[in-house]
């Protein structure tokens, strides 16, 4: 009896103390809990997993929970914002370098002894946010051009074109034709974890799947990859895609 009512509520609203959530009850074997990039929490579970031990699961992981909610908050609030004056942040490859606007300067950006020197031409919001992306997608081509190279025989496989592009919700993408997409957000990310988004499709371009023979070609080519990709799952909300 009981059964049949949790199978039919396979997707409820929830709240326990002051989480929101939604928990989803499917054919698996795991619990996970994801704070997925709109801010919602999102509880997958077994079927026949209760209530009351889904709620166990949240006590025991509120203060994780919590945190990660903050830092989504703390991360859109400034997202939102985004404004482009000096000493503001910004990302390329893992590190942060201070906004600094500058007057005669050839290119509308650069980055120059530590800091990203923005043209003050440049500096209102669609420009300024333009001519970051340039400079992503410029940086990106060479760099993952670079390591493509490196890692493309060590996966033993042969790439035709590389793009750069801004898609919804990927890091980056591949045709059987061997060409790979990448999102130029990929270059704010630590060199290291780009590395791994790089041998990521080079082994889907052997095996279209994320099989078991799929992660083998992956480690192969980078045998510490789970560490990478670790930090990217943990992360990655951060960025926006
Ligand atoms: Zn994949």
């Amino acid at each position: 009896m009981k059964t049949s009512i949790l199978l039919k509520e396979n997707l409820m609203k929830r709240r326990y103390k002051n989480i929101r959530y939604i928990l989803i009850r499917s054919k698996r074997k795991t619990f996970c809990i994801q704070i997925e990039r709109d801010g919602q929490v999102t509880f997958r579970a077994p079927l026949r997993t209760s209530i009351k031990q889904v709620e166990g699961i949240i006590e025991k992981k509120r203060s994780w929970i919590t945190r990660h909610l903050l830092e989504w908050r703390e991360v859109n609030a400034r997202r939102k914002n985004q404004v482009y004056l000096n000493g503001e942040p910004f990302p390329y490859l893992g590190k942060s370098y201070p906004l600094k606007i500058v007057k005669n300067q050839s290119a509308p950006l650069l980055l120059k002894a530590g800091s990203f020197c923005l043209r003050s031409d440049q500096r209102d919001t669609p420009k300024a946010s333009d001519a970051f992306k340039l400079f992503y997608q410029e940086k990106g081509i060479k760099r993952i051009g670079e390591r493509v190279t490196f890692f493309k025989k060590k996966a033993g496989v042969e790439v035709k074109r590389i793009r750069m592009v801004e898609t919804k919700t990927r890091w980056a993408s591949c045709s059987s034709l061997g060409n790979l997409n990448f999102h130029w957000k990929c270059l704010m990310l630590p060199g290291k974890v780009l590395d791994y988004i790089v041998v990521h499709e080079l082994a889907h371009l052997k095996e279209m799947n994320h099989s078991s023979r799929f992660w083998k070609v992956v480690e192969k080519a980078l045998p510490d990859y789970k560490e990478r990709r670790d930090w990217l799952r943990a992360h990655e909300m951060g960025f926006d895609l």
